[in-house]
């Protein structure tokens, strides 16, 4: 019988339709056929030697080599096409580039709208045109987080910024247009619904029990272990409850920290160890995993402005299921997955990673 299951971050629905019980072979055709891919390719913007077909570094990470040539490990650029702009240097801020409040009266509600103000810059995470996650080492996979936090740390600095939004699309059904692995941080000027949302949803729980609902939710489900696929001193990775997509993931800060930017060192090489060994196992369960990575977290100047005791996290998304109608017009999502099973797939993934 399926089940309808709620859940608690997002309040979304999640139709898990136990009896299809769909394992990661089930998914071949919904793989991206990308092939073997070359480890340098030569129209590629993001492949070293081509450095010039990209706006000006903004930070990288260099082992010889002058800013836009090679020699980088890990380099940041702003998109060539970006979805929003900065407000030029030194530019005050005059009515041009101002971004009003969010309205709360009913008339004003009804047409809000403001300057496209941002930042929206790439990670190019690895010289290697064929990199992923998975391949990376666990000190190189820290370099990329390094440049992910100072890029944050950095627009979160802006005044014209209330939330920097970190993702990656891999994979062209979840979105990417270049094949180079990449991530990209996309600074919005206003706070975003999934994060209001959230940050509703931990601050009501907080009222009620004066307790993190993230904290209580990990440590029930390391009770529970049934949908904990990896764990370690510093972070779990879980399947989630109501997971909406086949292999659904979250990655999960054990200790109570609210954003990346206020990550310590040694988080961030656990968190780098957790990312390398999680993708290790999609990447030996999927040849070419389509899947949307996206971080939500706030730094604590943020998350005390609207008393939110936000707790940082990652989800993944695999896109080896279609969002149709229901989706689109519910918010409710087939899983032909349980998390249960995903579970359990994972954990034979896992070992047969670590072995070799
Ligand atoms: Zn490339
Ligand atoms: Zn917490
Ligand atoms: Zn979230």
């Amino acid at each position: 019988m399926p089940e309808i299951r709620f859940d608690v971050l997002s309040a979304g629905f999640a139709i898990i339709a136990q009896e299809r019980s769909k394992r990661p072979s089930d998914y071949r055709s919904a793989q991206d056929g990308a092939g073997e891919l070359p480890e340098r390719d030569p129209k590629c913007p993001f492949c070293p030697g081509n450095e010039r077909e990209t706006p000006p570094e903004v930070w990288a990470n260099r082992t010889e080599g002058n800013a836009d040539s090679p020699g980088w490990t890990v380099r940041v650029v702003p998109n060539k096409f970006p979805a929003l702009i900065s407000r030029p240097h030194g530019m005050a801020e005059d009515d041009a580039w101002r971004v009003p409040p969010f309205p709360d009266s009913p008339e004003g509600a009804l047409y809000w709208q403001a300057p496209g103000v941002g930042f929206h810059e790439v990670v190019v995470e690895s010289p290697a045109h064929n990199g992923s996650l998975g391949s990376y080492s666990t000190g190189h996979m820290k370099k990329v987080l390094e440049a992910i936090k100072e890029r944050c740390a950095a627009m979160y600095d802006s005044s014209d910024i209330s939330y920097v939004q970190v993702f990656k699309n891999s994979g062209k059904t979840a979105g990417a247009s270049l094949t180079h692995p990449h991530f990209q941080i996309i600074a919005l000027p206003v706070m975003p619904p999934a994060i209001l949302l959230e940050g509703q949803r931990l601050k009501d729980y907080e009222s009620k029990t004066r307790r993190c609902l993230m904290c209580d939710l990990l440590e029930r489900e390391a009770e529970k272990d049934v949908r904990v696929i990896l764990r370690n001193d510093r972070f779990l990775v879980l399947s989630p409850f109501a997971s909406r997509r086949a292999y659904e993931t979250l990655i999960v800060p054990a200790e109570h920290v609210s954003g990346f930017t206020e990550m310590n060192d040694a988080l961030m090489d656990d968190l780098a160890a957790t990312i390398r060994q999680l993708f290790g196992a999609y990447e030996s369960m999927f040849s070419a995993l389509p899947y949307n990575m996206v971080f939500h977290g706030l730094p604590s100047s943020v998350k005390t402005k609207r008393g939110w005791p936000y707790h940082a996290h990652i989800h993944v998304y695999p896109r080896l299921n279609t969002e149709a109608g229901l989706e689109l017009g519910s918010g409710t999502y087939i899983n032909p997955t349980s998390p249960e099973l995903a579970t359990r797939e994972f954990a034979g993934a896992m070992g047969s990673w670590e072995a070799t």
